[in-house]
């Protein structure tokens, strides 16, 4: 097994750095925000690349089921585009306001329930981006503890997927996810 490879339960997760945009996962998750309606980031990248067909779908969601906004640490689902990967899942993660206020709790959920539509739909492979890190200033070292523990409690539980792939944008955010998914995921027998 590869140096950025760690077995959890049936499934791998991987860590690479990259574009995830460029993932050939089943699904890519969007670290999007509440309007559904694109913006910066990855979101932007994930709109630009996929094409129309995901902001109609997500119209069409923001129309029937979330209509004042997608709530903090949920997830839905649309086509994937013109994108290899089949799906996007969109999840919105917390504004970082010092930490005391829920968002490790909201960060994990928005990991987990990315997880758990993936798994509904029946799909085996899933990319996530550094959800919050970005416009939201969640800091990396703190949200990478938060991701990789959501990951594990999930996969540790479910035996339906094959492999979670991190994909981070900098080599920094590699390197900090890299330490802490040899604490957090790595055997210690
Ligand atoms: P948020 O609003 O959740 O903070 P951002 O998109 O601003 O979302 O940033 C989340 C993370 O995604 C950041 O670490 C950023 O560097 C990273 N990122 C931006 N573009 C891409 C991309 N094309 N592929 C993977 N990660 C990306």
């Amino acid at each position: 097994m590869a140096s950025n490879e760690f077995k959890v339960g049936k499934a791998t997760v991987r860590l690479v750095m990259g574009d995830i945009t460029e993932a050939e996962t089943d699904a890519i998750v969007n670290a999007a925000n509440s309007s559904l309606m694109g913006g910066g980031g990855v979101d932007g990248a994930i709109h630009r690349k996929g094409g129309p067909q995901i902001l109609e779908e997500c119209k069409r969601i923001r129309a029937t089921e979330w209509p004042d906004g997608l709530l903090t640490g949920k997830a839905v689902i649309t086509t994937g585009g013109n994108l290899k990967a089949k799906y996007v899942i969109h999840t919105v993660g917390p504004v970082w306001r010092g930490g005391n206020r829920g968002e490790p709790e909201l960060l994990a959920q928005a990991y987990q329930k990315s997880l758990r539509l993936a798994v509904s739909k029946g799909l085996k492979t899933v990319a996530f981006p550094s959800i919050s890190t970005g416009a939201y200033g969640y800091p990396v070292e703190e949200a990478s503890l938060v991701a990789l523990k959501a990951v594990k409690e999930f996969l540790e539980k479910e035996d339906n997927l094959d492999e979670v792939v991190f994909v981070l944008f900098s080599e920094h955010a590699l390197e900090v996810y890299m330490g802490k998914a040899k604490d957090v995921l790595a055997c210690h027998e």
